[in-house]
């Protein structure tokens, strides 16, 4: 039985990879020492990290939390599982006074899910600091506790762009006492086109601040809005160097019309039962996710133009073992933890080799073998060059007519979603969903899977074969005392 989430699994650190330290290798380091007792900071905090387990510093946290705490303008290259969130958060602590109750940090974040996951982080480093309020800004909930909790003095503040500018704009937030701003996952902050409001935000702020800009790609669009915003920033990156081997890299030459039938002969002849198709394109990801389905490979497409909700049932499906295969372009798949990836399937290169790079590192994690399968045309062979130098070695190429493929091969999850309109609000725990089931439902725990709980809803992974007894029990039976409704949602 998969163990119960409280959370939803996109950023359930239970299941996140481990810290890139236990991973890979550092690229640069501002120190030679890994213990935080090296580090100018104050003892109630290196007993609170104790207390975390945190008992070495990750190598983004060594190469970022010297500088951090000098107080000097940084560009960290970083991604969610490498501590980042401490690599600045215990920096931005140190500065803040908490006698002085006005808004000392500002973390914006991409997603809603980013920034409660920062907001938590946050929240335990500051166990060592007595007083200190944080306040989460976010879109797509109510404006008015939001401004309530600022009314009542916030030291920190972490949201969404967007919303943060609304808070702005309506003189409920007042940013003139910042000292540290910092951008999480910048990258994806200007590829979902927050660059307007981040820049609104950016001008409202004093000029003395701290700037510190985390970032897992750094494309032109960040160096230009670093040079916009960022005093003489130092640069740290940390290099995720999988061991040799590890990943299994295969490039495929095809004619534009074979591409197609080149994806389903890589699932009929390599089989993963787990795996991530890049597309370039929203509308790409619909018609290649239609076209696998078609062929009885059970996938979804995640793309930009899903609203929240559609976006939180895709992953939460791919997550639980509903769904085998995701079809996404990069920025929908950009800031997913995703823990035992199989394969990574390039439907078309992308331009930019780091791109490659980073999409392939989905796959081989925490020791495991991954698989990283790439299509491309005559015409796209300069990317497969491009991969080349930026990797230093020669890519394996072969054609698809010598795959050996499986006739009628079918690839379907072996759990489904039940999605249950009762949740957080309605103060649902997992333990209550998996009580009812195990209990009243009489189902085995071994038919229960993952179980995520949202603000109104929740959902559950059953086996297949225990769908119908599950749905039969949600839909006379009771959560919690309350009658709920309950649907299977659709992989
Ligand atoms: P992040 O990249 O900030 O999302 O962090 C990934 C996970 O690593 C979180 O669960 C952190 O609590 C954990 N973590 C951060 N720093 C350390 C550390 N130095 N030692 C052990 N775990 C850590």
């Amino acid at each position: 039985m998969h163990a119960p989430t409280s959370e939803p699994p996109l950023y359930d650190t239970a299941h996140a990879p481990p810290p890139l330290a236990f991973q890979g290798k550092q690229g640069m380091t501002a120190t030679n020492s890994d213990s935080f007792s090296s580090l100018p900071i104050s003892p109630a905090q290196i007993a609170n990290l104790e207390s975390l387990g945190y008992l070495k510093m990750t190598p983004i946290q060594a190469g970022s939390l010297p500088l951090v705490l000098a107080g000097k303008d940084l560009i960290a290259r970083a991604k969610t599982g490498s501590g980042k969130t401490a690599a600045f958060g215990i920096g931005l602590l140190e500065q803040i006074n908490p006698r002085f109750f006005g808004v000392q940090a500002l973390v914006l974040c991409p997603t809603r899910e980013l920034a409660d996951q920062v907001g938590k982080e946050l929240r335990r480093l500051a166990q060592a600091v007595p007083n200190i309020k944080l306040v989460s800004l976010c879109g797509g909930k109510p404006f008015g506790p939001q401004k309530g909790s600022l009314e009542h003095g916030a030291h920190i503040v972490v949201g969404t762009p967007g919303r943060v500018l609304d808070h702005l704009t309506q003189k409920t937030l007042d940013l003139g006492g910042l000292k540290t701003l910092v951008l999480d996952e910048a990258d994806r902050m200007l590829d979902m086109g927050f660059l307007d409001a981040v820049s609104e935000i950016v001008a409202q702020t004093p000029k003395t601040r701290q700037t510190v800009l985390f970032s897992a790609t750094y494309p032109d669009a960040i160096r230009k809005i670093s040079r916009s915003i960022q005093r003489s920033p130092a640069t740290v990156t940390v290099e995720e160097e999988h061991e040799p081997g590890v990943i299994e890299q295969m490039f495929y030459e095809v004619k534009t019309h074979e591409r197609n039938n080149t994806l389903l002969a890589l699932f009929e002849h390599y089989q993963p039962e787990s795996a991530l198709v890049f597309c370039h394109t929203k509308k790409q990801c619909d018609e290649v996710a239609e076209f696998l389905d078609a062929n009885r490979i059970q996938c979804l497409a995640i793309h930009g133009d899903l609203e929240q909700r559609e976006r939180d049932q895709v992953l939460v499906q791919f997550a639980n073992n509903s769904c085998p295969v995701l079809v996404a372009t990069d920025v929908a798949a950009r800031g997913l933890d995703i823990k035992s990836l199989q394969a990574v399937i390039n439907y078309e290169l992308p331009r930019d080799p780091e791109i490659y790079v980073h999409r392939i590192g989905r796959t081989g994690r925490a020791g495991e073998k991954g698989l990283a399968l790439s299509i491309f045309t005559q015409s796209e062979y300069q990317r497969v060059q491009a991969i080349e130098g930026y990797l230093s070695r020669p890519c394996a190429c072969d054609v698809y007519a010598s795959l050996d493929r499986v006739p009628g091969y079918t690839l379907k999850a072996p759990m489904v979603t039940i999605q249950i309109d009762a949740g957080r609000k309605q103060k649902i725990r997992p333990g209550d969903i998996l009580g009812a089931l195990t209990g009243d439902a009489g189902l085995p725990g071994s038919q229960i899977g993952k179980i995520a709980i949202f603000d109104m809803c929740s959902y559950v992974a059953v086996e297949r074969a225990a769908l119908r007894q599950a749905l039969n029990y949600l839909a006379a039976g009771k959560i919690k005392g309350r009658a709920v409704r309950a649907r299977k949602i659709n992989a």
